[in-house]
C-alpha cells in the first residue's frame, strides 16, 4: 500500500504530498464527512491519494467532488484512477475541459526556443477523464463552506486557483511555484508565459492566510503578505 501523508492546512483541509513537497494535492472534508479532492498529482499518485483519504479515517464512498487546478499530467494524470475508484467525474474549467476529455495537452509558449521545440514534440498524454462540471470564473462550489473557482490562465489556457474562504486557505495551483521559494512556472510549461505573469496579481487581491501551492509547501498565516509581494518584485 502506497504510504500516505498528510499535512493539516486548517480544520478538514489538508495538503497531499505526492512527489515530497514538490507535488501537491489538496482534501477538503465538510462538517457531514463528504470529501472534495483537489489535483491527483501524476498517474501513479493515485494511489497516494487514496491512502491519503484512507489515513483520515474517511474512504471512496466518501468522495463527492474531484477538482484539478489544470490538464497537466502531474495533476490531472492521478485523477483516471481516483475517478475510478470513487465512481467521481471530475470538475475542471471549461477552458481545460476538452484536454482531458480527449487525454490531450494544450501547445506551450513558443516565444521560447525550447518551447518552439517541444511544440514540434508528441505532448504527454493522459488518460481520458469523465467530466462533471466545467467551471467558469467567479463560481462558488458548494462544499466546505464554499470553494471560490478564480480563473489564472496563462499556465494553461484554463487554469484555476481555488479559495476556500471559511479556513482562509488560497491553492494557488501553478500560477505561483513555492520550490526554493516563490517563483515563477517555467515558461517552457505554460502555455502563454506573460498571460500566466498578468494573471497571477488576481491572487494579490484576494483574503487568504495561507497561501497553498500545488509545488512547493504552504506559506502559512502571512501567504497573503508573501503572495502580494512577489507580485510587487517579480510581477510585470
Ligand atoms: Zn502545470
Amino acid at each position: 500500500m502506497a504510504k500516505a501523508a498528510t499535512v493539516l492546512l486548517a480544520p478538514g483541509v489538508w495538503r497531499i504530498p505526492l512527489i515530497g513537497d514538490f507535488t501537491n494535492g489538496f482534501m477538503l472534508r465538510d462538517d457531514d464527512g463528504q470529501i472534495t479532492l483537489i489535483d491527483m498529482g501524476m498517474a501513479f499518485s493515485g494511489a497516494k491519494v487514496m491512502a491519503a483519504l484512507r489515513s483520515v479515517g474517511s474512504g471512496p464512498g466518501d468522495v463527492t467532488r474531484l477538482l484539478l487546478t489544470h490538464c497537466h499530467p502531474d495533476h490531472a494524470g492521478g485523477a483516471a484512477r481516483v475517478s475510478r475508484e470513487t465512481g467521481v467525474p471530475v470538475d475542471i474549467h471549461s477552458g481545460d475541459a476538452e484536454y482531458v476529455r480527449d487525454g490531450t495537452q494544450p501547445d506551450v509558449d513558443r516565444t521560447s526556443w525550447i518551447g518552439r521545440l517541444f511544440s514540434r514534440l508528441p505532448g504527454p498524454t493522459n488518460e481520458r477523464l469523465t467530466i462533471g462540471e466545467e467551471l467558469a470564473d467567479g463560481q462558488v462550489v458548494p462544499f466546505a463552506g464554499g470553494i471560490r473557482v478564480v480563473h489564472t490562465p496563462g499556465h494553461s489556457p484554463g487554469h484555476t486557483s481555488f479559495l476556500h474562504e471559511e479556513s482562509g486557505v488560497l491553492i494557488t495551483g501553478d500560477a505561483i511555484f513555492n520550490v526554493l521559494g516563490m517563483r515563477w512556472s517555467p515558461r517552457m510549461l505554460c502555455s502563454n508565459f506573460a498571460m500566466n505573469q498578468e494573471t497571477a496579481h488576481r491572487l494579490g487581491e484576494l483574503e487568504y492566510r495561507t497561501a497553498a501551492f500545488t509545488h512547493g509547501p504552504e506559506i502559512r498565516d502571512r501567504g497573503r503578505e508573501a503572495v502580494r509581494s512577489f507580485l510587487r518584485d517579480k510581477g510585470r
